[in-house]
């Protein structure tokens, strides 16, 4: 059996090149390399720990497969579902939540951030990495394709692994990330803070047209500088664009910096949108012929839901047994 590799996108805004160049681009890397069993899911219960339209939700939920879709994922290599269609998510969280101290969540950036910009302090927001754990050991993943951002919560999974094992035997493997170079996109508008679809200020959504492409990177935060160069503690803002630049020309920030060596910020920038709009044109005229098709999207989804649950099921009920409930 192929080693599995696990991860997850929430529905909770429109999708933008931090996800894409986090997440998107590595799980298609991934599919394409063949030798991994591939499951990829719309993190539904996550985004409610987040304010929403409950009226928004399933359209939002429709987007994120769309994009998935538009972005490369093929149902053919990969396994799509939605996280609440498989209950053992949720099931498994509870297990793990009593094997998870207060201490190691109270440590969590991303709560802290969260909270600090204002997002109500619900407990799911707080126990929201116990059942990212659930998520990924339900499947005992070896990889998880994920943004810098997670790589707290993905130590946390690990230790939430080796507690139960040590505690109830040898059960899950510990899972590694796989990362990007890119590793953390940041904010257009606020270079010091990584891009996030609950912050739309700063976002460069997938959706976004050319127009709109060069608008928001002629007006990204740089700093009163002349040359293009690459130093991200202290010029974030343009060491960002040239992170942004070499992930979509796959190419290394050193090199970006030396192609642009004595071109003005204004130039570079033109360069950066032209390149990012041809980029994302390609996923936009995907997404638009997917999303025509919304019985197709749902298809494909039910398939992947039955696919994971004998094993989400299986992971389960060996789990209930070793913890010794009847
Ligand atoms: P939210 O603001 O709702 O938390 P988000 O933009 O952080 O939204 P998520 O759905 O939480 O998006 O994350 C989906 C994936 O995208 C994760 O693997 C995450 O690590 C990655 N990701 C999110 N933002 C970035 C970013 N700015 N740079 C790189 N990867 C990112
Ligand atoms: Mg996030």
């Amino acid at each position: 059996m192929k080693p599995i590799i696990v991860s997850g996108i929430k529905p909770s805004g429109v999708l933008h090149i931090g996800n894409y160049l986090g997440m998107i681009k590595q799980s298609v890397d991934l599919q394409e390399s063949g030798k991994y069993s591939c499951l990829y899911f719309v993190a539904d219960y996550h985004s409610l720990t987040t304010g929403y339209k409950p009226e928004e939700k399933s359209a939002e939920v429709m987007g994120i497969i769309t994009d998935l879709l538009a972005a490369g994922l093929d149902p053919k290599k990969s396994i799509l579902f939605v996280q609440s269609h498989i209950l053992e998510h949720a099931n498994l969280a509870w297990i793990f939540n009593t094997l998870t101290s207060m201490g190691q969540l109270e440590r969590m950036v991303e709560y802290k951030e969260k909270v600090a910009e204002g997002q109500v302090p619900n407990a799911g927001l707080f126990d929201y990495p116990v059942l990212m754990a659930a998520d990924i050991l339900l499947y005992k993943a070896r990889k998880v394709p994920v943004g810098e951002d997670q790589r707290q919560h993905l130590e946390l999974a690990r230790d939430i692994a080796r507690t139960f094992n040590k505690k109830f035997g040898e059960t899950f493997p510990e899972p590694e990330g796989v990362f990007t170079k890119a590793l953390r996109v940041m904010s257009l508008s606020d270079p010091k803070k990584k891009m996030s679809k609950t912050m739309p200020a700063g976002c460069l959504y997938l959706t976004d047209s050319p127009k709109k492409i060069a608008e928001k990177i002629g007006a990204a935060v740089t700093d009163s500088q002349k040359e293009v160069g690459y130093d991200p503690k202290n010029r974030p803002g343009i060491s960002n664009l040239v992170n942004i630049y070499a992930e979509f020309s796959d190419d290394t920030p050193a090199a970006v910096v030396k192609k642009f060596q004595g071109a003005s910020y204004k130039e570079f920038k033109g360069a950066a949108a032209e390149l990012v709009s041809e980029k994302l044109r390609e996923i936009q005229e995907r997404k638009s012929e997917i999303e025509k098709n919304k019985k197709e999207i749902m298809r494909i989804v039910g398939e992947g839901a039955e696919s994971v649950r004998p094993v989400a099921q299986k992971t389960l009920a060996e789990v209930k047994n070793k913890i010794g409930l009847v």
